[in-house]
């Protein structure tokens, strides 16, 4: 594996954005769904423990619901704009499921490998 990700953001490339219906706002659903097995069982979706970007956007969940800011404000905020991207510039922050799902040198990889 080189050592710098190369991620493709799936969701942001097609401008999507995953609402719950509590009004919390996920970049993606790959993301929404370990963070909400993370948040019944915190074995479950365990990259929300030890991931810093994941960890902040946990510790700021109510910052980026809708119920207390709009769209644009969430949208717009250092998460999604600056901590989330920068998180995807090395294999030691980036995110697993960014990891998964985005990262092209990582699937390149694995296709190489079978
Ligand atoms: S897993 Fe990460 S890179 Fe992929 S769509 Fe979700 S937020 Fe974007």
């Amino acid at each position: 594996m080189t050592d710098k990700p190369c991620v493709t953001c799936k969701w942001l490339e097609k401008s999507k954005i995953l609402v719950n219906p509590d009004g919390q706002v996920i970049p993606c659903c790959y993301l929404a769904n370990t963070l909400y097995l993370n948040s019944i069982k915190p074995e479950q979706g365990r990259n929300w423990n030890i991931n810093p970007t994941l960890i902040k956007y946990k510790e700021n969940k109510k910052r980026y619901n809708l119920n207390n800011h709009t769209l644009e404000e969430i949208l717009t905020s250092d998460w999604f704009n600056i901590d989330l991207p920068e998180s995807w510039e090395s294999y030691e922050t980036i995110p697993s499921a960014c990891a998964v799902w985005c990262d092209e040198r990582q699937n390149i990889q694995e296709s190489n490998e079978t």
